[in-house]
């Protein structure tokens, strides 16, 4: 099941890899350069405005009080007013600019991820889990927005506001500083207490959200299975269970909360008291004015909700970090069927050759051995043969979704991988045996096959595969949204979507991965019609699981065992009397009819 990644390496970064996201990060920010300038700039005056105020409360002390020196307070008093206005300004700014930078920059990762995705050839596919993949665009970019929404700007701010506290604290007494700073080892220690313990929570917490989202997801898709079962008790106790975890776990972070935030702020009210304890003291002997330890007392504030911040910010940030580790990933993975520098266009006609072509998926056995295949231009080819004997993929090498392990495959002369890959996949279109749908009108779904097709072209394609009609039945025609109330297309209609999408794309190779099951009968005569239609006066590749189909072809390929066993015209292999004539007997003494092709 999916985001059940638990704690794991992943989750963290080192140094290096650190280093790394963040230089990524910084590449991906360089077009908001400006806008980051300006940010860091407002940080810089708000925090310079934070630390005013406290001065003046200073030079209004000694200068205007104690010296008696109405100018001086009346100055103190104003300059503290248009220090807060400037501060507000300053504050509402940095906050408006850091989250847009922070939203542009997601939604540029998400672009560019899914961008990624969808030109990630199938091997990619045939290793990673769909599961992981969604994970990385749905909780991966979540940890990030929560870092967006939540934290970036405190951890921007609150970190130079205490650096910079710090400097200028030193600066007014270093002495009185490192007095007050006795309470510092304990806060460090608390610190790292709480990072380990927190840490760990809070992944558990984010690992139970994961749990009962996917746990959610399965129970909802997977009702109509449950209910058929009468299993609804025993799939809401194991809700129960995941949620009862996630309660734990959220209850253990709190927990952890309740012990360190107050030894943090009681750190700091001792801290208070030394200060004005010591620095009282150090006033009595004339060493600070009174001004000097009211500064410090109003400062010393600004070390110790900052450092409270921060601890619980780090979490977010650690996490943030890891993900956006695995996105950039994501987004180094290179696409398997690349396109070779100076790639050519393939011509609009052309035989294909497949030589010598052997091929293995990733960490698989090997599925084809040593195929050789011409195919003239325009010619209808029908592959057939047992179950898993290899048809499909000898069908996705010559549609280049994969590369051969060996060999080559050949369009017009040309190897498919010195090919552009606009125009490979203009030329050759693989027609699924059970074609995806989209969200939206059926025109929308044919227009797939080319963006740029107007309403007109799309309506002429329908129009050369004779389906139209079939369509203008609908209630709004063409116009009929195919997710709307559940799946309202039938399984044919479906299909005569994928054959409209194939004569929008007017290729000059169709591959065609004939349905299995049969269809009901009104449709059936029409998605046959739509077919012939089609494939008129283009080379076809059919992966026939019907002999009438193969018995119509003009070459019949047998592929058993990986291996192209006979290849000829119907009349030749039956004339052959082996493996294609047997299956062919097996069909015409059987029942009659389109009959599927019986598995050895
Ligand atoms: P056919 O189309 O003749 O039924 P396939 O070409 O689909 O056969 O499959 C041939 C073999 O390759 C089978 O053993 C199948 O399990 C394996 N196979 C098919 N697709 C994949 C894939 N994406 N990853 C790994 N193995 C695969």
């Amino acid at each position: 099941m999916w985001m059940q990644g638990g704690v794991d390496e992943e989750d963290r970064l080192d140094a290096e890899a650190a280093k790394h996201t963040i230089r990524r990060a910084a590449q991906m920010l360089r077009p908001y350069r400006r806008q980051v300038l300006v940010a860091l700039a407002m940080v810089v005056i708000w925090t310079s405005t934070t630390l005013a105020g406290p001065f003046l409360v200073r030079h209004g002390i000694d200068q205007g009080i104690k010296q008696d020196d109405a100018g001086a307070l009346d100055a103190a008093v104003v300059g503290y007013v248009l220090v807060a206005m400037v501060s507000y300004v300053a504050y509402r700014l940095q906050v408006l600019l850091i989250s847009r930078i922070g939203e542009s920059f997601l939604r540029d990762l998400r672009i560019r991820v899914f961008r990624h995705l969808q030109r990630l050839s199938m091997p990619f596919y045939d290793r990673e889990k769909a599961g992981v993949i969604v994970s990385r665009m749905t909780s991966d970019v979540d940890s990030l927005q929560e870092l967006v929404q939540m934290g970036l700007l405190m951890f921007v701010s609150n970190g130079l506001l205490l650096v910079v506290s710090v400097v200028v604290l030193a600066a007014v007494s270093w002495q009185l500083l490192l007095l007050c700073l006795v309470c510092v080892p304990f806060v460090v220690l608390a610190s790292i207490k709480f990072q380990r313990d927190s840490n760990r929570a809070y992944l558990d917490v984010r690992d139970g959200i994961g749990n009962t989202l996917s746990q959610l997801q399965e129970g909802i898709a997977g009702v109509r299975v449950v209910q058929a079962f009468g299993r609804e008790d025993v799939e809401a106790a194991r809700f129960q269970t995941g949620n009862r975890r996630l309660f734990d776990a959220h209850m253990r972070s709190v927990r952890i909360s309740a012990w360190y935030l107050p030894v943090i702020e009681l750190s700091g009210l001792l801290t208070t008291a030394i200060a004005v304890g010591l620095g009282g003291w150090w006033v009595h002997t004339g060493a600070l004015t009174i001004g000097t330890v009211t500064f410090f007392v109003l400062t010393l504030s600004n070390l110790f909700e900052p450092i409270q911040q921060l601890s619980q910010l780090f979490n977010i940030v650690q996490s943030a970090g890891a993900s956006l580790n695995k996105l950039f990933g994501l987004l180094d993975t290179p696409i398997d069927v690349p396109e070779r520098r100076g790639a050519v266009d393939l011509p609009e006609r052309g035989d294909i050759e497949v030589e010598g072509v052997s091929f293995a998926y990733v960490g698989g056995e090997p599925v084809l051995t040593d195929v050789d295949l011409h195919i003239p231009v325009a010619a209808r080819i029908a592959l057939v043969g047992p179950t898993g004997a290899g048809k499909s993929t000898l069908a996705k090498l010559i549609a280049r979704l994969y590369d051969p392990t060996e060999g080559t495959v050949r369009y017009a002369g040309i190897d498919l991988r010195d090919a552009t890959q606009r125009s490979l996949r203009e030329r050759v279109v693989v027609v699924p045996q059970e074609g995806f749908l989209f969200n939206g009108t059926i025109l929308e779904n044919v227009r797939l096959a080319r963006a740029d097709a107007t309403d007109d072209e799309v309506l002429a394609a329908l129009d050369a595969i004779g389906v139209r009609e079939r369509f203008d039945l609908l209630p709004e025609g063409v116009h009929t949204e195919v997710r709307e109330r559940g799946s309202r297309l039938s399984a044919g209609e479906k299909q005569l979507v994928s054959l409209a999408r194939a004569a929008l794309a007017d290729p000059a190779v169709l591959v065609l991965d004939e349905a299995t099951s049969s269809l009901d009968p009104g449709t059936e005569v029409v998605v046959e019609e739509a077919m012939a239609r089609l494939m008129e006066g283009r080379t076809v590749i059919v992966i026939a699981h019907r002999l009438s189909t193969a018995e119509r072809a003009d070459l019949v390929g047998v592929v058993a065992d990986g291996r192209l066993q006979e290849l000829g015209t119907h009349a030749e292999l039956i004339e052959r009397g082996e493996r294609y004539a047997a299956l062919f007997a097996t069909w015409s003494g059987g029942i009659g009819g389109p009959e599927l092709l019986p598995s050895p």
